[in-house]
């Protein structure tokens, strides 16, 4: 099953010397005809991956899951979640774990396919993806590590060469990812399902040794790591909100211990601010609309914490308090991380009390001129007239007292800018950029999709190609995402 020649594969599989309830041993399916789509050499590189190798025959055959590499043994994780608030036991439906490899940094990488073909988790699915989002999550997850937000990564996407059947026939295709881990809540909601607490404080401590390890010696560590865990979903979340990224399936089973951004699947940028933008076709209530994820976030961190109860006291009730105590710390903390993001944003150097009250009316603004929110914050970062608000009276008093107040700080109108000009991006991952590569894609032509990867790699760009700042032409459709 395994082929010896050197693609620098160097795995472990430390998951799954976990309890065997953790993960299911599988198979590979192969797919008839495999074609490479895309590959991410940078990505390859710094994993110690040959990309040559990769783009060989043998290379192909494992991004596909005909084949596995030397040293893997080849998994799907259980877990469970609350999807759109209702509890459900879950496992990788469609995804293979290769296992981590071992970077030349030594740092550890989980190495998984998402589209490899049906497990014991399927629940009736059919395993596969379709190309579309497969390139979707490859271009967003990479656009996401340009701009500075922690995510899982894209490896390579690979054509299967077989139809997959969802509302109409489409090309599957099968996605290589790469993420600091794939623990999940889910993964602990899932044991805590099981009920062996045996069993969930092994997953605690494998947890722990893999993304803090300096919390091992503290004397309550499950509560130092229900905090650590509380404290990266803060500043994740505030993340997105500074750049307007809407997850858009933020399940318990799409949150990530390590604090990565995980599972693309109805996710989108922002065009015009609204608080109440949701893109994503299923998603009915606005359950994960923009203005809801902070709050979102915070009611994922109280499953998760639920799941850890009986590893945090012996005494129920005690063990109650001290989550109750790390989900009290949440929401201040998000505001803090928010405000100091927002700041920025507005080359704020020093801390005023008024500023949170000089980006909200901001914000407002906005939203009552449907302003562009990327642009908007770009515009003020060189000084330049904002599209739709430069006939505001409303904006121009906003912005006589911004004035005011950055007049008022010590540091340069320079450092201020400068500061401006890193933090809010010119390119985003525009829907309608986004749709347009797809489409070529479908079609057989990989080149646009390859240009829109390039001019995302560098979203701060001094120079940006309009053609990829432009907001969207208005539609009378509002754009819909799908879970793929
Ligand atoms: P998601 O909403 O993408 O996070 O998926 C929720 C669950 O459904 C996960 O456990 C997936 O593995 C599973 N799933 C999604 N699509 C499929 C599919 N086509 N076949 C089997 N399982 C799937
Ligand atoms: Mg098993
Ligand atoms: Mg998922």
């Amino acid at each position: 099953m395994t082929k010896s020649i050197d693609t620098g594969w160097n795995l472990d599989n430390s998951y799954a010397r976990l309890p065997e309830s953790f993960f299911s041993l599988i198979n590979p399916n192969p797919v008839a005809d495999p074609e490479l789509v895309v590959l991410n050499t940078k990505l390859a590189a710094t994993l110690g991956l040959n990309a040559e190798e990769l783009k060989s025959k043998e290379g192909i055959n494992i991004l596909a899951g005909n084949d596995v590499p030397d040293g893997s043994v080849p998994i799907a994780q259980a877990y469970a979640g609350h999807q759109f608030g209702n509890f459900t036991m879950l496992g990788d439906g469609r995804a293979l774990l290769f296992g981590e490899q071992i970077s030349p940094d030594g740092e550890r990488v989980d190495v998984q396919l998402k589209g490899s073909g049906p497990t014991p988790f399927s629940r009736g699915g059919d395993g596969r993806a379709a190309l579309g989002p497969m390139l979707r999550e490859y271009i967003i997850s990479e656009a996401m590590h340009a701009l500075g937000i922690p995510t899982s990564r894209s490896l390579a996407v690979v054509a299967t060469g077989e139809p997959v059947y969802r509302e109409t026939e489409l090309p599957g295709a099968v996605l290589t990812r790469t993420a600091a881990s794939h623990l999940r809540f889910g993964t602990f909601q899932y044991s805590a399902g099981v009920g062996k607490v045996d069993d969930l404080r092994t997953l605690a401590d494998y947890a722990i040794e893999r993304h803090y390890p300096h919390i091992k010696d503290h004397e309550n560590q499950y509560f130092s790591f229900l905090e650590e865990v509380m404290k990266d979903q803060a500043s994740l979340v505030a993340k997105w909100q500074h750049i307007g990224f809407i997850h858009g399936v933020m399940n318990t089973d799409n949150m990530t211990i390590s604090g990565e951004t995980i599972d693309y699947g109805p996710c989108a940028f922002m065009d015009t601010y609204d608080p109440k933008t949701v893109f994503s076709s299923i998603d009915v209530q606005g359950r994960y609309a923009y203005g809801n994820q902070p709050y979102i976030t915070g009611w994922n961190l109280s499953r998760f914490s639920e799941a850890l109860l009986p590893l945090l006291h012996n005494d129920e009730e005690e063990a109650v308090k001290l989550a109750q105590a790390v989900m009290a710390d949440f929401s201040e903390r998000y505001k803090r991380i928010w405000l100091d993001g927002m700041r920025k944003k507005l080359g704020l150097l020093n801390e005023e009390k008024e500023d949170e009250s000089l980006v909200e009316q901001l914000l407002s603004i906005m939203q009552k001129n449907k302003a562009d929110y990327t642009n908007t914050f770009r515009a003020l970062s060189f000084d330049q007239p904002v599209d739709e608000l430069s006939c505001s009276g409303e904006f121009n008093e906003w912005y006589r007292q911004w004035q005011a107040r950055l007049n008022r700080q010590e540091g340069s109108k320079e450092s201020s800018r400068e500061l401006m000009q890193q933090t809010n991006p010119a390119i985003i991952p525009r829907n309608h950029k986004v749709e347009e590569a797809l489409e070529a894609a479908g079609e057989g032509n990989f080149s646009v999709m390859l240009r829109l990867l390039d001019v995302l790699s560098n979203p701060y760009t001094k120079n940006p190609d309009k053609e990829f700042t432009n907001p969207p032409e208005p539609s009378s459709r509002p754009y819909r995402t799908f879970c793929g």
